[in-house]
């Protein structure tokens, strides 16, 4: 099983905390002249086609593209017959014969960037829609028989209150949609915020609050029904993100497209960054993975599945001792962060919240 991901990096206007690979095209000729060289990229990788079985075209911002443009696209991945077939979606720039034309070519599940319910919110972060569009687009979603629908969720948002939180909570009730993956706001460099944060304008929500938030959606989504499997994901029936998953279990798949990254025949591979370098000539550079690093992600990966790893599996595949290897685990073990529960190495839900001190062990 492979994935296939396709970056579209063009964004009508840029958010506050966005560090992603992304510019606002200049005009359309620009989109144009991408999509030409993304149809050659895709091409190069045609003998994969028949293996591939999750396509996720994400961004940026993909549902930007005019309904030629889309379908252009669409077109480029028509020969590959993937099970699960995802576009990354904000809501401003959907429209009734986008969502059909995604139902026309298999696409079977829409990623919605929601970010927040709140309109003031959504303001402060330089998201261009409001709290309606949200449900007349997974309404319409529904309407054209999308059947998967996930929505972004950001907390910990400077300004937002439990009840603001309590409140997009309840909203994502109301839309009654399969799956939430749910981050707090990262401040990362060379974003608006950051600047904001060097001139003393821009403060951090602070730890305990932010906890408490994770702690909040944590416990709601759960009581809505939905599984958390992966620190940030929440499925309901098993709706779990297969691309992703392919992630997280060292799967294979390939990146496409400007600032794309793969992970193919044993070597990463990192696309060029910048729109003219990419034009000239797709990839950047590729590195061969040793079993050391494959382990390393191995372990980070896995355990940000809320089910964990197989500590036989690891050790076999790999031929160590996992806890010889790795002293230190036996330290988070006494700190409540890591558990052993049948066979599995997994985080506790302390753990979950501050994963990055378990995954320190590994690096
Ligand atoms: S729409 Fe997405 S990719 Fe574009 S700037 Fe906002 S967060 Fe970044």
């Amino acid at each position: 099983m492979k994935g296939l991901y396709v970056h579209i990096p063009f964004c009508e206007s840029i958010c506050h905390y966005c560090d992603f690979v992304k510019r606002v095209p200049k005009d359309q000729v620009m989109i144009d002249r991408y999509l030409t060289a993304l149809s050659e990229e895709i091409k190069s990788y045609q003998h994969h086609f028949p293996t591939i079985e999750t396509i996720y075209i994400g961004g940026g911002t993909p549902s930007m593209l005019t309904v030629e443009q889309l379908t252009r696209l669409f077109d480029m991945l028509k020969d590959i017959h993937p099970v699960e077939y995802t576009i990354e979606v904000n809501p401003e720039s959907y429209s009734e014969k986008k969502g059909e034309l995604f139902k026309n070519y298999g696409i079977n599940r829409v990623s919605l960037g929601v970010q927040t319910f709140n309109d003031h919110l959504l303001n402060y972060l330089n998201r261009k829609h409001k709290e309606d569009d949200i449900f007349a687009v997974v309404h319409h979603l529904k309407k054209v028989g999308i059947p998967r629908i996930s929505i972004d969720l950001i907390y910990a948002i400077p300004g937002q209150t439990m009840e603001l939180l309590d409140y997009d909570l309840d909203m994502i009730e109301k839309l009654d949609i399969t799956h939430v993956s749910c981050y707090s706001l990262i401040l990362e460099e060379k974003t608006y915020f950051y600047h904001q944060y060097l001139r003393g304008k821009f403060h951090e929500m602070d730890q305990d609050m932010e906890a408490t938030m994770y702690d909040r959606v944590m416990k709601r989504l759960k009581k809505q029904g939905f599984e958390h499997y992966e620190i940030s994901n929440y499925a309901k029936d098993k709706h779990y993100s297969l691309h992703n998953l392919l992630y997280w279990t060292l799967g294979e798949y390939i990146g496409v497209g400007m600032g794309a990254h793969g992970f193919v025949d044993g070597y990463r591979t990192y696309n060029k960054r910048h729109l003219n370098g990419y034009l000239e000539s797709f990839q950047d550079h590729k590195d061969e993975q040793t079993q050391e690093m494959m382990l390393q992600d191995d372990l980070i990966f896995g355990l940000r599945k809320i089910e964990g790893i197989s500590i036989a599996d690891i050790e076999q595949k790999y031929q160590i001792d996992l806890f010889k290897t790795y002293p230190k685990l036996k330290e988070k073990e006494a700190f409540g962060l890591i558990e052993v529960v049948d066979g599995k190495l997994r985080l506790t839900e302390k753990g979950i919240f501050l994963g990055n001190q378990v995954f320190m062990v590994f690096v």
